[in-house]
């Protein structure tokens, strides 16, 4: 059977550009393309790259104080959002256009358009075009999940973040994942006052101890963190929005929900097409990123597997190199490093205490600590790094670190987990002095 393409790739985020540039670029397939919003996707256009842009931006009257303390008579004065907005969209539009080149440069066709699945070998695009292809790759990632409750039609999501008109001066953001405590710091940065409100404890997933520093480090910076918090209504009136929860009702400028995200699959054909599908809609795979229907695979946020970046990019590169480049390889998803990037920033590889506590005996080291450079200006940071060692093994099943550039510091740290260091191993490391992650090197006894 003849088809006109070797692969359709719907969704132009990191899984499917990778893919599609490999595929074509490097193995010689035909292939498409279709994304129906801006070439890049989430993580490029409302996600990583903008908010660590807003991260930067937003730790400046830190730094300010700071230099002040050192010697320095510096102020760093009033915040123009106006300014910082039409640089951001500046280097999106730039990013995006890189994006677009390295698909065309790799032979790769373009439909800027919405596509579904017609059927196992047939793609439906959205101005009625019809595509035949030997595979297609679902890689349409995931949106911001809103629950319905009276007045959630007022409420922004995390796409919303990056094209704000203005700054409100009352923020009250619904959620307690890494997006929500990540919002909460920058807004605050950024002088906003800012609310979170969440159902339970914040970053939750994460190791106890660490998620308990930032999230005591929020609340002291002036961020009011109130668990247990069920938004019932939201009322638009003259004030702002009226947010009610319980007997409690509050008034603020703009509420941010970040409640989780779904994958996209809404629509996309995938069900009529046979494909099965997890009940919160993530297509389902095996470790090849294949869908039980054979022609068909999911790489990405949308498959609901570890939603990062880097994790979507090597499914897409593993799944071109199978399929065309004649060298099968499925994914290692075990022992992904990640960081959240609050203030405190935080750096996470491997087992929580917890979960690690749960499956074997272990040893606890951790040293508390505040920074040199924070100290001397007398500030009031502090640092956290914990390693969590198998006691029959002595392997270090995770290491987490709350500190400045605590995700430089994990990128590093996660090679020699990942390559099952052990403890012993760890400290046969010789120190680099003075630093932070010494003390990754040098913590001698185990506390726990
Ligand atoms: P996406 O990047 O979401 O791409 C999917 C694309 O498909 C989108 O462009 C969409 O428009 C398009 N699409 C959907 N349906 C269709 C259709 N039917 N037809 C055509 N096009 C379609 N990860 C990190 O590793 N580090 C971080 O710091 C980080 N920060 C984040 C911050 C925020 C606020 C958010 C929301 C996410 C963050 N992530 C981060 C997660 C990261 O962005 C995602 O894991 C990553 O983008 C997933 O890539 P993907 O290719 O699966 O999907």
């Amino acid at each position: 059977m003849s088809f006109d393409l070797d692969l359709f790739v719907i969704g132009g985020g990191s899984g499917g550009v990778r893919a599609a540039r490999i595929a074509s670029g490097e193995h010689g397939a035909r292939v498409a393309i279709a994304e129906e919003y801006r070439m890049g996707g989430t993580c490029v256009i409302r996600g990583c790259v903008p908010k660590k842009l807003m991260v930067y931006a937003s730790s400046f009257p830190a730094l300010a104080e700071e230099a002040r303390a050192y010697g320095w008579s510096s102020d760093v004065g009033a915040f123009d959002w106006t300014a910082f907005r039409t640089k951001l969209d500046a280097e999106l539009d730039r990013l995006e256009a890189i994006y677009r080149k390295g698909q065309v440069g790799a032979g790769v066709t373009v439909y800027d358009q919405r596509a579904t699945v017609a059927g196992p070998h047939e793609v439906a695009l959205a101005d009625g075009r019809r595509l035949s292809a030997k595979h297609i790759l679902v890689a349409t990632g995931g949106r911001p999940f809103v629950p319905d409750f009276p007045g959630s039609e007022h409420v922004l999501t995390s796409n919303d973040m990056f094209r704000l008109p203005s700054l409100p001066k009352r923020l009250l953001i619904v959620g307690g994942g890494f997006v929500a405590c990540e919002f909460a710091c920058i807004m605050k940065g950024l002088g906003v006052m800012v609310t979170v409100w969440n159902r339970s404890n914040l970053l939750r997933v994460f190791d106890r101890e660490c998620a308990e520093l930032i999230v005591n480090k929020m609340s002291e910076s002036g961020i009011a963190v109130e668990a247990g918090r069920v938004v019932e209504r939201i009322e638009k009136g003259p004030n702002g929005l009226s947010v009610t929860s319980g007997t409690v009702s509050e008034t603020f400028d703009a509420v941010l929900y970040a409640t989780g995200r779904m994958p996209n699959t809404e629509g996309l054909g995938l069900e009529e097409a046979g494909v099965n599908l997890a009940g919160n809609g993530a297509v389902v795979v095996d470790d090849w990123s294949q869908s039980n229907v054979p022609s068909i695979y999911a790489v990405g946020d949308v498959t609901d597997r570890i939603n990062l970046t880097p994790v979507a990019i090597r499914d897409g590169h593993a799944f071109a190199d199978t399929i065309f480049g004649g060298r099968p390889r499925a994914v290692d998803h075990e022992l992904v490093a990640s960081a959240v990037f609050t203030q405190p920033e935080f750096g996470t590889v491997g087992m929580t205490e917890d979960a690690a506590r749960a499956i074997e005996e272990i040893e606890v080291y951790a040293a508390r600590f505040r920074p040199m450079r924070s100290a001397f200006a007398g500030g009031d940071e502090r640092v956290l790094m914990k390693l969590i060692v198998s006691k029959a093994t002595r392997r270090v099943l995770g290491c987490h670190i709350v500190a400045p550039d605590a995700g430089e510091m994990i990128q590093l740290a996660a090679v020699a987990v990942k390559m099952g260091a052990t403890k012993e191993q760890f400290d046969a490391t010789c120190a680099v002095h003075p630093t932070m992650a010494e003390e990754l090197v040098t913590m001698r006894h185990p506390v726990r």
